[in-house]
């Protein structure tokens, strides 16, 4: 008998593949990270292949570590950064073009062909989403108009698109030899193409893009078997049985199953999900709607989004750009330095701001200087951004949703610096909840891939492993929140309208 599940986290710094018992905790992990290529400003891409080849070692790596062969697996679940796109050809098994990532805003242009017929806003009352670079929709655009005979391969059939979790399903269940092509639905709903009603590419928006409906994998419920691992595979026959893009796979191992519940995760960027069951919301506050989790032929959950585009990657910023730390959590001891921000407000608008403004034509800031202010403060005030930005979100969350969150289970990363935790809690004024697995986006994956399998036999089977770990009560005073709340907004003011 299987004792294990597996999930493979494909995320944006890295790939990673964690083995999970029974009670929900990890037994080993394997961690490879990959390469950014940022071949001009504004473009960020991935080496499709160099995902794939280290999704394999990880596998091996957490197999290994704890001694485990594909026979003590009862399926996998695959978790992945959203909205990167990859085109592949299907005779041939090679990427036509780099995977272009979340980050990239290069398809500014297609974005605005799009939006002069019925602006931004145009396809939002059935997808859920505004027109925007992040969405990887654009990014299928740009590689059929722009790397060499692409549209023609794609009009013929040969060319297959998929998210990085799609890539993964193909390539782990044969590739050339069979592969499945297929999606779930959470991941379909980034696409800016999927009817959230029927779960359906829409045929009319596939023509206003002028894409081909061959190039779409199949959309599948996130627990459901996809297909089986192949035989050159270390887990040949295993089922992959679940797969979640990775913030709704971070809601699911955070047991948000039910409306009203919601997780924030602090990863590259900030992710703020909110359950609204089989209820579709559309915001009036700049939040995305988007599909929470669909287990088997059950009804679809939904749920309302504040995505933020830089919050950990600000961090890596200033240890890659500037050097002024030489690691991540390093910037916690930079900001301990100081005792406040000395006036400083650092907006990251480096892709734009997403949620809730999503002004393309915003650019980072860094405002409120004087000579006063030193190394310490700009790493309490790039620490402060990721809280400021994820209160909101909040804010816009508790205006939609027409009850105020009472406190915040989060995960990520960034989670880990407790000084940003307290800040977050202070910010907020409501307190801030750290489960003890705080690898929830794989957990959620896991947990997919067990239901589908009977390893698990029903969300109450799950929730019962959610335990806390620690909290953060808020301390500062309403009047002191008000004016840094105040004097944030201003600044983001700041950074619009930037972009010639
Ligand atoms: P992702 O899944 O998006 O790749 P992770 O959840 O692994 O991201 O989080 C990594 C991010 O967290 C990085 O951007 C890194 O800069 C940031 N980070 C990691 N440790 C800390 C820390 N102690 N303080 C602040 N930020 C941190």
């Amino acid at each position: 008998m299987a004792d294990y599940v597996i999930a493979i986290d494909q995320g944006t710094t890295s790939s990673r593949a964690i083995v999970f018992d029974k009670s929900g905790s990890i037994v080993s992990t394997g961690q490879l990270e990959h390469e950014q290529i940022f071949p001009k400003a504004g473009w960020v891409e991935h080496d499709p292949k160099e995902i794939w080849n280290n999704v394999r070692e990880v596998i091996g790596q957490a197999l290994s570590k704890a001694n485990l062969t594909r026979h003590d697996i009862a399926s996998i679940g695959i978790t992945n950064q959203r909205e990167t796109a990859v085109v592949w050809d299907k005779n041939t098994g090679e990427p036509v073009y780099n995977a272009i990532v979340w980050q990239d805003t290069r398809t500014q242009a297609i974005v605005d062909r799009l939006a002069k017929d019925g602006g931004v806003e145009r396809f939002k009352q059935k997808v859920g989403l505004p027109l925007a670079t992040y969405f990887s929709g654009t990014k299928i655009v740009w590689i059929l108009e722009n790397v060499d005979g692409a549209r023609e391969k794609a009009e013929a059939g040969d060319l297959l698109f998929g998210t990085t979790d799609c890539w993964v399903l193909w390539n782990l269940t044969g590739g050339t030899d069979g592969g499945v092509h297929a999606t779930d639905v959470t991941n379909a709903s980034r696409t800016l193409f999927m009817d959230l009603e029927t779960l359906a590419w829409d045929e009319d928006i596939l023509a206003a893009f002028d894409v081909p409906k061959s190039m779409l994998p199949k959309i599948l419920p996130s627990s459901g078997v996809f297909g089986e691992a192949d035989s050159h595979s270390l887990l040949r026959e295993t089922p992959i049985a679940g797969i979640l893009g990775d913030q709704q796979a971070a809601t699911f191992g955070q047991a948000a199953f039910d409306t009203g519940e919601s997780k924030n995760t602090y990863g590259t960027g900030n992710f703020l999900i909110f359950n609204t069951g089989e209820e579709i919301v559309h915001s009036k506050n700049g939040l995305l709607t988007t599909l929470g989790y669909q287990i088997g032929d059950n009804k679809p959950h939904y749920a309302l989004e504040g995505s933020i585009a830089v919050t950990g990657s600000l961090v890596q910023w200033l240890r890659d750009n500037l050097g002024i730390i030489s690691s991540a959590p390093e910037i916690e001891d930079l900001a301990k330095t100081v005792d406040d921000n000395g006036g400083a407000y650092f907006v990251p608008a480096f892709s734009g701001l997403f949620a809730p403004y999503w002004r393309s034509d915003a650019r980072g800031a860094l405002v409120g200087l004087t000579r006063y202010v030193n190394k310490g403060h700009i790493a309490r005030a790039a620490l402060e951004a990721t809280a400021f930005q994820t209160r909101e979100v909040l804010e816009a969350v508790n205006a939609d949703a027409g009850v105020d969150l009472v406190e915040l289970k989060v995960d990520g990363g960034m989670i880990a610096n407790n000084t940003l935790m307290q800040f977050q809690a202070d910010i907020l004024g409501v307190p801030v909840v750290r489960p003890v697995v705080a690898e929830t986006t794989a957990l959620g994956a896991a947990y997919a891939a067990g239901l589908a399998v009977g390893f698990w036999s029903d969300l109450d089977d799950l929730r019962k492993n959610w335990q806390e770990d620690s909290r953060w009560e808020p301390k500062m005073d309403d009047a002191e929140r008000d004016r840094q709340i105040r004097l944030w907004k201003k600044a983001v003011t700041k950074t619009f309208d930037w972009v010639d």
